[in-house]
């Protein structure tokens, strides 16, 4: 069997957290290895960001970048200072013994002394024909109004929203500041959200409710042109003309591969001690949205991958492990609520 390499910071993904914290964590001569992914059919490793075409508000950019741009120059300046990438997933670890295990999915075993996950989440999508497509090219499908939704490409139309959570909600009222008409399209006649929130929607006079309708196809070649809907009681078919459609179904973070061996929150993201990024495991930290169902910002992704790697930097100099300088402030990780 082969036998594992020691590494002293091993870092997990390759959107703007695992960039950032590598960047952090080379330039403080920690030599990351950071495990990038696997392309999975057409999706390339770098995150969400790989399927978002313009960025607007990434500090920096004043003209806007476009997500696999900003990506490329993020990986770019972590291999300047030395990070070492893997173009593989990580398959399992063993976080129940230090060094730490890491398994990728077909060469050898690496130990640890410290490791970054920061593998991000995926936006749910309905799964429906052109939806895919239409999303990756820009052609005015999304699933984040954030993101999206201030785009010249959506002012001044009629832009629709499915879902009836919270999340669907916060972008039908962010939208409305740009949009002509927000259509909220939900399968069933009531919402999940919280009261507060679907009250703030109904009070809208720019945005309708369309209830117990679901989205059968989006419609439309290189641009969206509206979508096809059924009714969920009667099973009745209509094509609703669109000039844009959100998806806000929920995310999935990307955490099957610890398979139980880091602490979650019950909506699955890994738990962190608030305001840090250290999780259940002393030595293992978390950062970007694998660790955030709140802001799932790229800005906020990459302020938690670097504070993930001063935190493993600090962890590691605290113990005295690997060739990390012992900082003045070298401290423990905090307890939850400390
Ligand atoms: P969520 O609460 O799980 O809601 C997902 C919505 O999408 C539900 O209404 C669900 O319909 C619908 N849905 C799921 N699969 C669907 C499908 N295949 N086709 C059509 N509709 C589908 O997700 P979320 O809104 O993203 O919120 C996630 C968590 O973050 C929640 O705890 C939420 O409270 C929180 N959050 C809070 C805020 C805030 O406080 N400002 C903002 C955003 C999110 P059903 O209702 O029929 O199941």
């Amino acid at each position: 069997m082969a036998t594992a390499s020691r590494e002293t910071l091993v870092i997990i993904g390759s959107g703007p957290a695992a960039w950032t914290a590598a960047v952090y964590g080379a330039r403080a001569n920690l030599s990351p290895l950071l495990f990038e992914g696997e392309p999975i059919g057409i999706m390339l490793p770098g995150g969400q960001l790989m399927t978002t075409t313009e960025v607007e508000n990434y500090p920096g950019f004043p003209q806007g970048v476009t997500g696999p741009e900003l990506m490329e120059k993020m990986k770019e300046q972590a291999l300047r200072f030395g990070t070492r990438v893997v173009s593989e997933a990580v398959a399992s670890v063993e976080f129940g013994q230090h060094p730490f295990v890491l398994r990728p999915s077909y060469s050898p075993p690496v130990e640890a002394l410290a490791v970054i996950v920061a593998t991000g989440a995926n936006a749910r999508w309905l799964g429906v024909p052109n939806e895919e497509r239409l999303a990756q090219m820009g052609g005015g499908v999304s699933a984040c109004a954030v993101c999206d939704g201030a785009l010249p490409f959506y002012r001044n139309k009629r832009v629709a929203v499915v879902g009836g959570g919270d999340t669907a909600m916060e972008e039908a009222l962010y939208l409305a500041k740009f949009a002509s008409q927000v259509l909220i399209i939900h399968r069933r006649d009531a919402f999940r959200a919280s009261k507060v929130m679907a009250e703030r929607v109904r009070g809208h006079p720019r945005i309708r409710v369309l209830w117990n309708q679901a989205v059968s196809e989006v419609l439309g070649y290189d641009e969206i042109t509206g979508v096809r809907l059924v009714d969920t009681v009667t099973g009745e078919h209509s094509d609703l003309p669109l000039g844009g459609l959100f998806v806000a179904i929920g995310h999935r973070p990307n955490t099957g591969f610890l398979a139980g061996q880091l602490a979650l929150t019950p909506s699955g993201y890994i738990r962190v001690t608030s305001w840090r990024t250290c999780t259940s495991v002393d030595g293992v930290f978390a950062a970007g949205d694998v660790m955030d169902d709140y802001f799932r910002q790229a800005i906020t992704a990459a302020g938690t991958g670097c504070m993930a790697a001063l935190e493993a930097e600090r962890w590691l100099a605290h113990k005295g492990l690997g060739e990390s300088p012992v900082l003045e402030t070298a401290e423990a990780p905090v307890e939850e609520g400390a």
